[in-house]
């Protein structure tokens, strides 16, 4: 277990947070939704109450290595203003004099907000001279930028490493702690669900989590690729045709140790990939040739509810379907509502399934909506997670 915040004595120290307030931004700069902000207030509220000095990094676009006034972080700190009574500086460099300077002179309870890291090419090449200089602003450092944990650049690793006095923020303990706790130690049965299109994306999450789950119950374009596998016509279904040996070995493994991978009985199929096209079903075993799958069908729906319904503990990431195309939602629809309606322990992540669940306006029965991506599917694969990895263990106190 990694030190959160609420572990480390703060008062009258300077805090450098590495917060993900990556916001989205129109062509005049303006912020069109400032979510990222306003989910990472509590973090910062929290560390300016234990009288701590605040300094606070991010990156924000994708720059590539050098400053352009675009992906400057200012919008950011005046929607900070909004929120906030404390006192906000802003430095127009990230190691610079400017940011030095301020960082120096801060006081208890006052932010700096620094401009973009990725301005600096040393961010993503986790240069030590680039880490040193961030560190050695601050005495302690919190991670809260649980969507770039899988990355090991200067401000998520090495300043980590650098400043051992870490821990992790509300945001990336909370994604942490809720997403080890239902893949170790799960309430069973424990039912996970994976769609969406690229096999290639989620093969390591489905060969970590047969180890962990009960069931895995897969859907979306990538049950096509499996389905291949197991010998079946799929049609004009997307397949990827590089990950079907994988494909193979995971289904013959999971036959071998009696794990129980779950594949669609029937499919809703179409001739066009169009928002009006209508849906035919179809048995796997009688997919007509000029026809594509694009959302599980009926019977599978049926046998998949009945899996959840017994479930206690459920992963879902990856839409079952088209769900964007109201004729091939049912499968996403009735998955999101078979396991809200459960009231068990439940993870959705990746954007789609979570949008799903937005739409469905069920986000508040399900335990945790992650916001990773990338990072949530590493943490679901067991892949090695630098940002993490970089932090301190509660048991070094
Ligand atoms: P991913 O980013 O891998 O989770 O994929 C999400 C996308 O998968 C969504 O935009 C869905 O429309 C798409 N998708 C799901 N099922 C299918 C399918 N059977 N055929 C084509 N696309 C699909």
């Amino acid at each position: 277990m990694k030190r959160m915040l609420t572990d480390l004595d703060l008062k009258g120290k300077r805090v450098l947070l590495r917060a993900d307030l990556n916001v989205p931004l129109d062509d005049k700069g303006n912020i069109t939704d400032d979510t990222r902000i306003y989910m990472e207030l509590p973090t910062i509220r929290y560390i300016l109450k234990q009288g701590a000095k605040l300094i606070i990094c991010s990156h924000l676009g994708r720059p590539k290595g050098e400053f352009n006034q675009k992906y400057s972080m200012f919008p950011v700190a005046q929607q900070l203003i909004k929120y906030l009574i404390n006192k906000i500086y802003f430095a127009v460099d990230v190691v610079g004099p400017d940011a030095m300077e301020k960082a120096k002179n801060l006081k208890e309870g006052e932010i700096l907000l620094l401009e973009n890291l990725r301005f600096h090419k040393e961010e993503e090449l986790n240069d030590l001279y680039f880490a040193k200089k961030l560190a050695s602003m601050a005495d302690v450092y919190i991670d809260d930028a649980f969507g770039t944990i899988h990355r090991k650049h200067a401000s998520i690793y090495r300043v980590a490493k650098l400043l051992p006095k870490n821990g992790m923020g509300f945001l990336m303990g909370k994604e942490i702690n809720t997403i080890t706790e239902a893949m170790e130690n799960p309430k069973r049965p424990l039912v996970v669900v994976l769609g969406g299109a690229k096999v290639s994306d989620k093969i390591g999450v489905v060969k970590n989590l047969m180890e962990k789950a009960d069931y895995v119950l897969i859907g979306g374009a990538m049950a096509f690729t499996f389905l291949k596998a197991k010998g079946y016509d799929v049609g004009k279904s997307i397949v990827d045709d590089e990950s079907l040996g994988v494909a193979r070995e995971i289904l013959e493994k999971a036959e071998a140790e009696g794990k129980k991978i779950v594949l669609p009985i029937d499919v809703a199929a179409t001739e066009t990939y169009s928002p009006n096209a209508s849906a035919r079903c179809y048995d796997v075993d009688k997919i007509p040739s000029n026809l594509m799958g694009l959302d599980i069908g009926p019977k599978t729906i049926k046998l998949y509810k009945s899996i959840i319904k017994s479930g206690k503990t459920f992963i879902w990431n990856g839409p079952m379907g088209v769900f964007e195309f109201s004729n091939f939602s049912k499968g996403t629809e009735a998955i999101a509502k078979a396991i809200a309606k459960t009231g068990g322990f439940s993870i959705v992540g990746g954007g789609d399934s979570v949008a799903a669940v937005k739409l469905l306006r069920l986000e508040n029965k399900f335990t945790h909506l992650s916001t990773g991506g990338g990072a949530t599917l590493a943490l679901l694969e067991g892949a090695e997670l630098p940002g993490l990895e970089a932090l301190t263990d509660v048991k070094e106190n």
